[in-house]
This record gives C-alpha cells, structure tokens and sequence, in this order.
C-alpha cells in the first residue's frame, strides 16, 4: 500500500482524524488577544502509542482532549514522564518556523535514555510536529514576540506498582499553546534568589534530563524566591551549595568587561544542569559578534566580588521560553547586589536581536537552524 495523506516516517503512518468540532476563527481570534503562557491549547495533538517488544504504533492526529488513565498508570506513581519545549514562530511573510527541532529531538532521547524509557526516532518527532503544526497552522499568532509554544513529552503508561522495573508502555504525545512572552513586557530585568537551601540536581542524579521530576523538586524553592521579592531561583551545586549552575527553567550567561572586549562565561555542562538549546545557540553566536565565550565554573563568591568591582557588566538568562532575559540583581541569605546599573546591558540586548531575528526571519541563518 502507499503512504496515507501524511506520510510514513520511521514505518509509521499517522491515522489523521480532524477534529469536527475545532473552534471558528472569532473564538480563536479572541482567544490569542491574551493568550498568557502555556494557559489555551489548539485544536489537536498527536499521539503515539509504545509498548515493549511491539515498538511505536498507533500514530495519530486527533481532537485535543483528556486522556483517560488507569489510577494504577506507573507514571502517577513513579514519575516516568520526560518532556520538550519548542516554539513555532510566524514570520514576516506568513510562513512558519522551527528552531532546532532535531536538537529537542536528540535530548528527548537522552532523557529517555537516562529514565530507562524508549528512544522516539528522531524524524518521528519531527513529523508529528509538522503534523499538528499542518492541521493548527492558524494558531500560530502573529503578534511581536508571540509564538506557538509545543510540548512534545512521554509518560509511562503500564498499570500496575511494581516498582523493580521500567514501564513496558508509553504514550508520547505533542500538544500546542499559543503563548505570549514568558516574562511580560518589553525586555525587563528579573531579581534572582540564590538557592542555598535546597538542591534541585546532584552528581549521578537526573539534573541534565528534562523529566517532570526535577522541575516538581523546583517550586518550593521557586515560593521561597518569589517570597524574597525575587522573580526566578538560582540553583548551586548540590555538594556545596557554592557553584552557579541555572535557573528554573533557562540557563545562565555571565559577561565580563564590555564592548569588543566582553567576555561570556557560562556554567559547565557537569551532568547536574540541563543542556539547553538556546545555550548551546549562544556558544555559537557570541563568537561571531566578536566576544570570546567559554564554559566554566563560577562561585558566588565570584559572581558577588566581581559584580562589586564592575568586572562583571551584565547577567542573563537564556531558554526556549524566557528567549534572553536580563538579570539586574541578586538577592542571597547574605546580602545583595546588582549588575550594572540593574538596566538590560549592551551584550545581553546584541545576542537577543540577533537570536530572535534568526528565529523570525528577519537574519540570515548561516547555521541552517530555521526550519
Ligand atoms: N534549564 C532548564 C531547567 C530548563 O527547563 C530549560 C528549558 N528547557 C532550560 C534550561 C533552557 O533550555 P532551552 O534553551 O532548550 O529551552
């Protein structure tokens, strides 16, 4: 037989069945005036199915809706569930755009990887984006600086309690939401609370996978902060609670001295923080402005001293969903201090114009990171 309407990729045929009820373009147009974060999803998502010996199977396109779970599914009760974050962008003259989706692909499967769960082919993930993105292209907003936020992830879906073994079955599922910026507004510095209470990530532990646990271990720290008059946590290492490694759901970049001269640090990957895509972008891009970049290790300590002494000119934070977000200041148990005069400095602003032009269109991508 020949490949159905969408294709066979990676021998599976997506059973495409559109929603018949999908909402009208007045609904839609006045759901994305306001759409918040992660708060309206689209019209459908895709699903496959998994199961041990079996493979994937059961690929479709379907009505968004609840999924109806045993109460016995082993990802309710062990935290088998990984996930991934991308956006689709519209651009200047209509089309859409992908940024990198074959790195979320590939750290998808490194998650799985270290969760004990199945690996999805990688042009599987793909497609069942481009799939949704086909059937939803109209949710893809157009306002500045909105796009359509996807969440592929992966849960174990097996009934049972027994605890001495993965899962033998999964659902890997792709929903869409049409989101404004993650921080609202025009580019506005955050306050970051240092966490030395708590650890998000230890050595050996599940720090550099993207598996819903790690993010539940955050908001308690994530109250604290936001108790402390702080915007977003900043995790240490877990031995020392000493060494900078991230935020709650975006990667850190440190720039000392200023204009040609500026130098861009940014924490190691150490297996305890995750290795973001937008991160691994800039490692890239800094070079060819003209800024040496290099991964490495900071203290508080550091980050305090040099904050003080004017060495340290700008912070900021960089992820899918907070795009490059400036961090002004810094708040600890033992004191506070600001970057600059707390305002968005010259090479934070440089590297988000020349990120979200890629993203948009508006530069060219020598990388062929636009799809
Ligand atoms: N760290 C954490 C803990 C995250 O959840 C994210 C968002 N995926 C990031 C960093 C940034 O990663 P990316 O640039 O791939 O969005």
């Amino acid at each position: 037989t020949g490949p159905t309407a969408s294709g066979s990729v990676g021998g599976l045929d997506f059973d495409v069945r559109p929603s018949d009820r999908p909402r009208s373009p007045d609904e839609r147009a006045a759901l994305l005036e306001s759409p918040g974060f992660g708060q309206i999803f689209t019209d459908h998502m895709v699903t496959i199915r998994y199961e041990s010996g079996k493979g994937w199977y059961d690929a479709r396109l379907e009505p968004y809706g609840p999924l109806s779970l045993d109460p016995a599914t082993a990802a309710l009760h062990y935290g088998q569930e990984i996930f991934e974050g991308l956006k689709a962008y519209r651009r200047e003259d209509g089309t859409i755009a992908l940024f990198r989706p074959e790195a979320n692909a590939a750290r998808l499967n490194r998650s799985a990887r270290r969760m004990a769960m199945p690996e999805l082919p990688e042009d599987v993930f793909v497609r069942a984006i481009e799939l949704l993105l086909e059937h939803d292209s109209a949710w893809v907003p157009s306002r500045e600086g909105h796009s359509l936020y996807l969440r592929p992830f992966m849960f174990a879906t097996q009934v049972g309690m027994g605890v001495n073994s993965p899962s033998a079955s999964y659902l890997f599922a792709v929903i869409a939401s049409p989101s404004a910026a993650y921080f609202s507004g025009a580019v506005k510095p955050v306050r970051v609370w240092l966490s030395e209470d708590y650890t998000r990530a230890a050595p050996g532990g599940t720090g550099e996978a993207k598996c819903a646990g790690n993010y539940a271990a955050s908001f308690l720290a994530q109250a604290e902060a936001v108790q402390r008059g702080c915007d977003q946590v900043v995790w240490l290492d877990a031995a020392e609670h000493r060494w900078v490694e991230e935020m709650g759901g975006m990667n850190l970049f440190f720039v000392f001295g200023s204009g040609a001269d500026a130098r861009l640090v940014t924490p190691e990957l150490n297996g305890a923080l995750l290795p973001g895509i937008t991160r691994d972008s800039l490692l890239r891009l800094a070079p060819e402005l003209g800024w040496s970049v290099e991964e490495g290790r900071i203290s508080t300590e550091q980050w305090r001293a040099a904050a003080e002494s004017g060495e340290l000119t700008e912070v900021f934070a960089c992820g899918t969903a907070a795009v490059i977000t400036p961090v002004g200041s810094v708040r600890s148990a033992s004191g506070d201090w600001q970057h600059g005069d707390g305002t968005p400095g010259p090479v934070t602003l440089r590297l988000r114009e020349e990120l979200v032009g890629i993203q948009y269109g508006l530069r060219p991508d020598p990388y062929g990171w636009v799809r």
